[in-house]
């Protein structure tokens, strides 16, 4: 079955409903009157992910439900068709991408599928590392080190039981270093309150970092790496340095120069590639796995036939001229500009190109401490953490999720996290 739109109106289809496709789509509302164009909108899940606090969810601090936002529910009472499917294909030339099986005609494709981990062909990562990429793999992780905690309570060989206590990050960009921090604390506050009575000696638990550079969180000034180094160090948190992994196993990792780091739960944050849709025909270019756009975000087609004029990608999938970071407020920055390219387009107006300024970012170190960057300023410390906070609260739309995640961050701040464990690992 195909769904014919009205020819009048122009039917502008979003592939990918994150940061990239979701502000595209709430952009164009705001410009667009009422009616005047017909807007889809396909994700593979029903629901808008927060991904920067996603790290929390796999250690408890909040419940899956609080980080994601059903679409239905973010297009309510909007004429933005929402579908939950798989994209299966574009077929440019017919103007047609398939979702589930079922064609679906365009006039204006937008094309925001993001970035899914990156292995680079290492021995054992993808089959012996836990990724943090969706709501499903924050729900792994938290059950992998619940786990970890009931073997080893079980176990009486101090070899075993060091490896399933000791829990190792890859990566050390914002992602690595959120989730380490935060595990850090969820191990040590579970270890003291439900398994004291084990007597493990009080460094048996052990958190680690491995990365490839000679500091962590490159992205940040020197004077912010070494604070957050500091503070993670002072935490108890293992760094390997200049060190990247060789191999991975049910028994952990292997560092450059042989070295090995028992671990039974490996978490890899180590990098992402950009998520290319399957296309019929006329291929698009790829730089750097990314797809090529020009400076209006229009798609580059292999043969410059003109075959992908109506078609524009951001965000993480898409590589922009001059290169941007892989982040949510890149995807939203840009959404802005496709959003009104789109109109012109339509119009028949000139398009714009898209300068990204940076407002700054800022890294969680825990609970209690921050790290940021917020146009020139460096600043650090538990205010920080409080501004950090603040700032994701009010990212959300929906008001109902502010309450629900304020309600949640207070009951993580009074009492014990849950250690109820639901799904199997
Ligand atoms: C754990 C984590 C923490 C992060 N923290 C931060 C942060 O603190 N600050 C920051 O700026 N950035 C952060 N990022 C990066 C940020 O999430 C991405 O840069 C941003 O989401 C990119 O937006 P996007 O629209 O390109 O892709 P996404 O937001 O990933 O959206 C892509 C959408 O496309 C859908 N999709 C993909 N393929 C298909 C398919 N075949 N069929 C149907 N649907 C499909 C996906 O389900 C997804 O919903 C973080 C990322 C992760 C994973």
């Amino acid at each position: 079955m195909s769904k014919e739109m009205p020819q009048s109106k122009p039917h502008i289809l979003i592939l990918g409903a994150g940061f990239g496709g979701v502000y595209v789509a709430k952009r164009l509302l705001k410009q667009v009157r009422a009616g005047k164009i017909d807007l889809t909108i396909v994700n593979r899940t029903n629901y808008f992910l927060f991904t920067p606090l996603l790290h929390e969810v796999a250690t408890g601090a909040l419940t899956p439900g609080s980080v994601a936002e059903p679409l239905r529910e973010v297009f309510h009472k909007t004429n933005v068709q929402v579908i939950q499917g798989n994209i299966d294909s574009i077929d440019a030339a017919k103007k047609t991408a398939t979702i589930s099986g079922t064609p679906i005609l365009y006039d204006y494709l937008v094309i925001a599928t993001g970035a899914e981990t990156n292995y680079y062909g290492i021995s054992g990562a993808e089959k012996f590392s836990l990724p943090l990429k969706n709501l499903l793999d924050a729900a792994r992780i938290r059950s992998r080190v619940i786990d970890s905690f009931e073997k080893a309570a079980l176990s009486n060989d101090p070899a075993e039981r060091a490896r399933l206590l000791s829990f190792a990050v890859v990566g050390g960009g914002a992602t690595g270093v959120e989730m380490a921090a935060e595990l850090s604390e969820f191990a040590e506050a579970i270890a003291k309150r439900y398994y004291r009575e084990m007597n493990w000696p009080a460094d048996e638990v052990q958190i680690s970092i491995v990365d490839t550079g000679p500091e962590l969180l490159q992205m940040f000034a020197p004077k912010l790496r070494k604070t957050a180094m500091k503070h993670l160090q002072k935490e108890g948190v293992a760094l390997h340095m200049n060190s990247s992994v060789t191999s991975v196993s049910a028994d952990g990792l292997t560092l450059s120069g042989n070295i090995s780091i028992p671990a039974a739960t490996v978490i890899w944050s180590a990098g992402v590639k950009a998520i290319i849709p399957k296309f019929e025909g006329t291929q698009p270019v790829l730089v750097k796995g990314r797809m090529t756009v020009d400076n209006h975000f229009v798609l580059t087609d292999a043969s410059a036939s003109n075959t992908f004029n109506t078609i524009f990608v951001l965000g993480d999938a898409a590589g922009y001229p001059t290169p941007v970071p892989m982040l949510a407020q890149v995807a939203e920055n840009q959404a802005k500009v496709v959003a009104s390219n789109l109109l012109a387009s339509i119009a028949g107006r000139p398009l714009s190109g898209f300068i990204y300024n940076s407002k700054g970012s800022m890294v969680s170190l825990g609970q209690w401490f921050a790290i940021g960057e917020i146009f020139s300023l460096k600043i650090s410390g538990r205010l920080t953490w409080w501004l950090w906070r603040t700032v994701y609260l009010f990212k959300f739309a929906s008001f109902k999720k502010r309450v629900r995640i304020m309600f949640e961050w207070s009951l993580a701040v009074f009492f014990p996290r849950d250690i109820t464990k639901i799904t199997g690992e």
